[in-house]
């Protein structure tokens, strides 16, 4: 019977679920860590596998279409100017909420100085890794950012997740072309991108149908190898302060923009991105992310392609509203935590780094923390000091990395919606879905 189907999310939450449970089971013996590694791991890393191997054709595809449908290249740069400007807006706000939070909870004093050289002693190593890699990223020169996006051979950069922007620099410029080159000569390049781009949303339908699986193994493994419960307790104030933040985001901020904004009303919202939120929280990756969202966005929540395949791929790579919330937050408790005060000049100084540093963290796990150290020196504190949140950080990545995704796809319903580019969805729900598969 139709009606007794569980949505899609459900099945996801039920495996991350069963997830935990099994991870919890299995460190209740000596061989349950090495037994998950070697025989449930690999499962959740073949899934993130296939996550991230449709993410260039589908934005090679679904680009080319949108920036070719738009028609005229006006459209084109006024969609991309009002985009950047929201996602600059958006993260500037989310920095703003973490710090009046860090600053009115004030977690880094509730850090006593044992706790403090117990972790600097603990996760040393680790902050150091990340220190020298931090390091590598600030020796480019300003302009380095513009001269990274232009590829110089394009499947070089196709041939790398990380050069996301490389690909979406080098799409837009052949959609523009096929703009300007005249109908009869686009229309056949066009159709074949047209039929692509559907083969590639029916093989994200066929990926998705493993995701319950997939959430399984990723967080089974997730739980043996998380350090003791102890340290997560050290940390909790600094931990409820960055989560208090992400919720306000996620279950306030972004519905109430959407409804004012569009209409959309809560429940609809959540039913069409849930997926894909609860994947950025199992695979704490925004990246291997972005296929989901973006069907999510399209099909159920029916912006049109003109603007997700643009919005999406790029905000995945630079709007991290999560991440900049986050460092913020992180900087100044990390400051507390060494017994200094930061002066508003230092608070003025974080919300611009850590925008900048949220635009340059790549969307992949863990990559929060490396830019970290950059606002860390912004404002003269020791950037060894990220060894204090080593422990806690990725439960908080996997939390940061929802808000970076609902947050892209808030920026695409408003988008859509300014540019009368809003529709109704063309699936209401998952089953519906399924049943095409057949
Ligand atoms: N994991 C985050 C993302 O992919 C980035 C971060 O580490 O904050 O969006």
């Amino acid at each position: 019977m139709k009606g007794k189907k569980l949505a899609l999310h459900w099945k996801i939450i039920l495996g991350m679920v069963l997830g935990v449970g099994f991870g919890y089971l299995m460190i209740q013996f000596g061989w349950g860590k090495t037994f998950v590694q070697d025989w449930i791991k690999p499962w959740g890393t073949i899934f993130i596998n296939m996550l991230k191997l449709i993410a260039v054709p589908l934005i090679i595809a679904s680009l080319i279409k949108g920036v070719s449908d738009l028609n005229d290249i006006s459209k084109l740069s006024k969609m991309g100017t009002r985009t950047l400007g929201i996602f600059i807006l958006s993260t500037t706000i989310a920095v703003t909420i973490g710090l009046v939070l860090v600053n009115v909870i004030k977690p880094g004093n509730l850090i006593t100085d044992s706790t403090r050289t117990e972790l600097m002693e603990s996760f040393g190593t680790q902050a150091d890794q990340k220190m020298v890699q931090a390091e590598e990223t600030k020796t480019k020169g300003p302009l380095s950012p513009l001269v990274d996006i232009v590829p110089d051979n394009i499947f070089a950069a196709a041939s790398s997740n990380g050069n996301m922007l490389q690909v979406i620099f080098f799409v837009i410029l052949f959609g523009v072309g096929l703009i300007l080159i005249p109908k009869s000569k686009a229309d056949p390049v066009m159709k074949f991108f047209e039929g692509v781009n559907e083969v590639v949303l029916k093989i994200i339908d066929l990926i998705m149908l493993a995701a319950p699986f997939g959430v399984f193994a990723l967080l089974a493994a997730l739980v043996v190898e998380s350090p003791s419960f102890d340290v997560f307790k050290a940390l909790g104030a600094y931990a409820m302060t960055v989560l208090l933040g992400l919720a306000f985001m996620i279950f306030l901020f972004y519905p109430t923009l959407i409804k004012i904004f569009t209409g959309i009303n809560y429940k609809t919202f959540f039913n069409g991105i849930a997926p894909a939120q609860l994947l950025a929280f199992s695979t704490s990756s925004s990246a291997a992310t972005l296929p989901v969202t973006m069907e999510r966005v399209e099909e159920h929540l029916g912006v049109e392609k003109e603007v997700t395949s643009f919005v999406l791929p790029v905000g995945a790579t630079v709007n991290m509203d999560g991440t900049s919330l986050y460092q913020a937050v992180a900087a100044v408790f990390i400051s507390q935590a060494f017994g200094d005060d930061v002066t508003l000049m230092e608070q003025l100084t974080i919300v611009l780094t850590a925008t900048l540093a949220s635009i340059g963290s790549a969307a992949v796990p863990g990559a929060g923390i490396l830019m970290l150290v950059i606002v860390l020196e912004s404002i003269g504190v020791n950037p060894a000091g990220i060894a204090l949140i080593f422990a806690i950080d990725r439960p908080l990545d996997m939390c940061r990395t929802v808000v970076n995704v609902t947050s892209d796809a808030t920026v695409a319903l408003l988008i859509g919606k300014s540019l009368g580019k809003l529709g109704p969805p063309k699936v209401k729900d998952w089953d519906d879905q399924k049943s095409q598969l057949k």
